[in-house]
């Protein structure tokens, strides 16, 4: 990169004209080695095509594409002409900067340049400059643009005081990345100075990251140092950033203006007062940048002419780039963007001339700007018009029927119970430290007092656990110390709290120990239940009545801790259908809907919510004949359920005599017993990590062994399907530490990871095979690629088969990868049985995330190509008598269980609560219909399609 130093720089030169500066810059340029003889003429060149003038008393010659070759080094070369060298047009340059550069490595440059260009009189103070050291000083200290936008202002802000004030005010700026965490109190300091009005100013250059200045009026009439306290500004400076804001408001103050800013309403109004950057809410528009090096100088220029023709504000900015948009007919502010091929521009125009100013833009940017271009790979060369600023999102309406993501079947009504974490302000300065002490005690006791009937509540010893080590992070006598001394020097008992149990957590987290880093979690989760209680936040108490848990997004471990009888159902902003936590909804038996969008965030806690997770709808206060509706269409299902329970233990036999067996999937011994009497014929799929999971380190083979045990003597003879342990990707196990991976799906996870660490999978091995005592046992292996993973999985079991016999024991692989599915008429040989994954098969095959929030509503196992792989895979097992099962959530969809008979599945594997319906879903079948309509499945070209054919059959 390039970056200006002392050695580049030549002071005193002197030139007649243009030409001997070039011819000077080339020598130089020349003799430092930077570029072959010849260089000269590009530059020459470059300046016969425009000039290189870039204001202030600066140009920065430089050469053509066409003498890049000529160009050894990327570098710069700096002469200083004190006298002045006429650049044509009148215009004086006083410093010239010669650039080799071999491509666009010199927007950095511009960009550090034209921050220069900015300042007042810099020519003239070039021009002057008596050394080297100065002139750098001049072009590398110049200010950086104040930050000040619509973010950081905050009108009417609950502040009971000063002190509060100020700190809402220091918080603004931290979180526009203006200041560092110190920032506030340095601010609490320094001494503030009145303006008049009411209006109070306060600066530090203590913690600065970048100038920037926030602005905060209290929502009630505050009093400091017995004058009035309106409205206080906080200035995080840096150099000069903020003079020309400053004599701004001196202005306004002359002109008896102040009051303005005080009793503003609007953001805007402080804005336009101030001069600050006013929201962008008008028309914008967008367009990749194509030129290959950039937006330099050249098509800058063009750029910034023709933003000129139009009478009105227009600006720019560079999408997903925290810096503020700029004036689009500053050709010194667009160069100092520093924007590079590929990054996408968007324009922002002043309503009157948007019309017509937007597409002229676009369109000018799209030609080249007087460039050649090479196109941009299709994804970048976005050239979208946005006429209208997006609406934001807003919290919906009564009556709205929101379409989410099929999570887990079945209806619910309830009241919304938002779990949403949102932020706490809270003081910094309290009163003495004795009120405060006394405060926090009582908030102690509090807090204390709620997680005591949280244990008393909860059913779940694991739930039970949690809350136990937050009572032992309350009552944790180094946490109170600490806080103690803070409270000492002055800290509101909120601030002196939350300091110490942050720390605390990141020195935990620190320690790179993923047990720690839950510990971690739990002291936020504990530190957070105080600060609430501190503030008098109600955490919102569960609704009496079942309810709908309304979340962003829940994690496995979130579920499991509900309580399904208070739960009602289960509403998520994001996540998808096949993402563990909704595996775990549905084993619960909780209908939930997924993926339904921010806005159900907005939504008011007890508002009258029916949920469809078979459908994937959200009725929000749904009317009261849609409510009944609905609930007749549950209490039918239930009725067809119960029709369905009283034969589960019965087989599931089609009408015309064939037998498919259904078993279920599990994850841990416990409730074995109840899941053979609802009517499991064996265990499909046990899924071992969540063994793994519920222990704090690695469950050890006598543990391991006993587990297993457990499981089979409940099956009483019934066949168990294990899967040995299959973590990585969106399955960590926290006692066992994975490194970092860009892509886990695609990562070391599975058989993968098992391979590499062979003694675990030893010892799960022979946990199994002791556990197993000759009854039938069936052991698969998760994320078989191929098949040298399937022969050392294979190799290694039977080595271990050597010293622990078992009379019936067969061997399997999960298809859950396409290549293991397209491998299947080889894989057939060797293998006893398929189990078909049908939540990674679609996830690989469709390449859509499984838990991706948007797009899992898509990754579809009905999807044709998935069951084009289910297709081969059955064919391929039945040519050599194997057998196979469907172990993924496919199983269990009513609408998938025909295709999946017709395919020829001799098993499937479901959550237990799904059994009856899956057996009786078998028995409506005749396996000759089932071929057929599977066969029409198979050429149907999308899963919606798949799904009609079988709901109009
Ligand atoms: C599957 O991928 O379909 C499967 C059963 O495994 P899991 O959902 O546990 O990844
Ligand atoms: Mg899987």
């Amino acid at each position: 990169m390039l970056e200006l130093t002392l050695e580049q720089i030549s002071m005193g030169q002197t030139a007649v004209d243009k030409p001997a500066a070039l011819q000077l810059l080339a020598d130089h340029l020349v003799s430092d080695g930077l570029v072959a003889d010849g260089y000269l003429a590009g530059l020459q060149a470059r300046e016969a095509q425009g000039s290189t003038f870039l204001g202030q008393g600066i140009a920065i010659p430089h050469g053509t594409p066409q003498t890049r070759d000529l160009v050894f080094t990327t570098g710069v070369r700096l002469m200083q002409f004190p006298e002045g060298v006429d650049w044509g047009d009148g215009q004086i340059v006083y410093l010239a900067i010669g650039i080799a550069a071999k491509s666009d490595e010199h927007l950095r440059l511009l960009q550090l340049l034209t921050r220069a260009l900015g300042e007042t009189d810099l020519g003239e103070a070039l021009r002057r400059a008596s050394s080297a050291e100065a002139l750098l000083k001049l072009l590398q200290g110049a200010a950086q643009e104040l930050a000040l936008d619509a973010q950081m202002i905050g009108l009417g802000v609950a502040a009971d005081d000063f002190d509060e004030l100020v700190w809402r005010g220091a918080r603004l700026l931290r979180q526009a990345d203006c200041v560092g965490s110190g920032f506030a109190a340095m601010l609490q300091q320094v001494e503030a100075l009145p303006l008049g009005d009411g209006l109070w100013w306060l600066h530090s250059e203590q913690a600065v990251k970048r100038p920037g200045l926030a602005f905060v009026t209290p929502h009630k009439p505050l009093r400091y140092l017995d004058q009035p306290l309106n409205g206080l500004f906080c200035l995080a400076s840096l150099g000069e950033a903020h003079q020309a804001l400053l004599e701004r408001l001196c202005a306004l103050l002359i002109e008896g203006r102040g009051h303005e800013l005080c009793r503003a309403t609007s953001t805007r109004a402080v804005l336009e007062a101030l001069g600050g950057e006013v929201p962008a809410d008008w028309p914008s528009a967008r367009i990749g940048l194509a030129n290959a090096q950039g937006l330099h100088a050249r098509p800058a220029k063009i750029l910034a002419q023709l933003a000129k023709q139009f009478e009105g504000e227009i600006r720019l900015r560079i999408v997903d780039s925290p810096e503020n948009p700029v004036s689009a007919k500053s050709l010194s502010k667009l160069l100092g963007l520093g924007a590079h091929r590929g990054q996408v521009l968007e324009f922002i125009a002043e309503p009157s001339i948007a019309a017509d100013a937007l597409p002229a833009l676009l369109a000018a940017v799209e030609e080249g700007l007087g460039e050649e271009i090479e196109p941009l790979p299709l994804a970048v060369a976005v050239v979208e018009e946005v006429l209208e600023a997006p609406a934001p999102v807003q919290a919906p309406i009564a009556g709205a029927v929101i379409q989410g993501i099929a999570a887990a079947p079945g209806i619910a009504a309830g009241p919304a119970h938002l779990h949403v974490q949102r932020e706490i302000d809270y003081p910094l300065r309290g009163e003495t430290p004795v009120f405060e002490r006394e405060r926090l005690h009582k908030a102690l006791v509090e807090v204390r007092e709620d997680i005591d009937g949280l244990i008393q509540r909860s059913k779940a010893k694991a739930i039970r656990e949690i809350f136990v080590t937050h009572q032992e992070m309350l009552d944790d006598p180094e946490l109170t110390d600490d806080v103690d001394n803070r409270l000492k020097q002055g800290e509101s008992a909120a601030a002196a709290w939350m300091s110490v149990i942050e720390a605390a957590a990141r020195q935990q987290e620190s320690l790179h120990d993923a047990l720690l880093a839950e510990r971690a979690a739990d002291l936020r989760d504990v530190g957070r239940r105080v600060l609430a209680q501190l503030c008098g936040i109600e955490t919102p108490h569960e609704p009496e009545e079942p309810y709908i848990l309304v979340m962003d997004e829940v994690g496995p471990s979130d579920v499991a801790r509900l309580d399904p009888a208070r739960v009602a159902g289960i509403l998520t902003a994001r996540g998808g259908a096949t993402a563990h936590s909704a595996i775990v909804a549905r084993a619960l038996g909780i209908p939930a809907v997924v993926g339904a969008g921010e806005a159900v965030l907005l939504l008011d806690s007890g508002c009258p919510l029916l949920i469809d997770g078979q459908r994937g709808h959200l009725t929000v206060a749904p009317a009261a004949d849609a409510l009944r509706r609905a609930l007749e269409e549950r209490d039918s299902r239930a009725a067809r359920l119960q029709a369905a329970a009283a034969r589960r233990l019965e087989p599931a036999v089609t009408r015309d005599g064939h037998a498919v067996e259904v078993f279920a999937n599990i994850g841990e011994s416990a409730g074995i017993a109840a899941v053979v009497d609802q009517g499991a014929e064996g265990v499909g799929l046990l899924r071992t990590e969540l063994i793994f999971m519920a222990h704090q380190q690695a469950p050890d083979e006598a543990t391991q062994e006993a587990e297993y045990r457990r499981v089979l003597d409940g099956l009483a003879g019934r066949p168990l399907v294990v899967r040995t342990l299959d973590v990585g990707g969106d399955k960590p196990l926290p006692y066992w530490p994975i490194a970092k991976e860009e892509n886990p799906f695609l990562g070391v996870r599975g058989i993968r990871l098992t391979l590499q660490r062979p003694q675990v999978m030893e010892s799960q091995l022979r946990a199994l095979l002791r556990g197993a005592d000759n009854r039938p046992l069936r052991i698969m292996f998760p994320m078989v690629g191929g098949v040298e993973e399937w022969r050392q999985a294979r190799d290694m079991t039977e080595r271990l088969r050597q010293e622990i016999p078992v009379a019936d024991l067969q061997l399997g692989i999960m298809i859950e990868v396409p290549s293991a599915a397209l491998l299947a008429p080889v894989l057939a040989r060797e293998v006893d049985f398929f189990s078909i994954g049908t939540n990674d098969l679609t996830q690989y095959t469709l390449a859509i995330d499984r838990g991706h929030p948007t797009l899992s509503g898509q990754a579809d196992g009905l999807h044709p190509a998935v069951l084009q792989l289910i297709d081969i895979t059955v064919r391929a097992a039945h040519a050599h008598g194997k057998w196979v099962g469907i172990c993924g959530e496919l199983a269990a969809d009513p609408v998938a269980v025909p295709l999946l008979v017709g395919l020829g599945v001799d098993e499937l594997s479901v959550s237990a609560r799904s059994i009856a319906e899956v057996k009786a879903g078998v028995r409506e079948l005749t396996l000759a219909d089932a071929q057929a309509l599977a066969q029409q499945a198979l050429i149907q070209g999308t899963a919606a399609q798949v799904r009609a054919l079988v709901e109009n059959a």
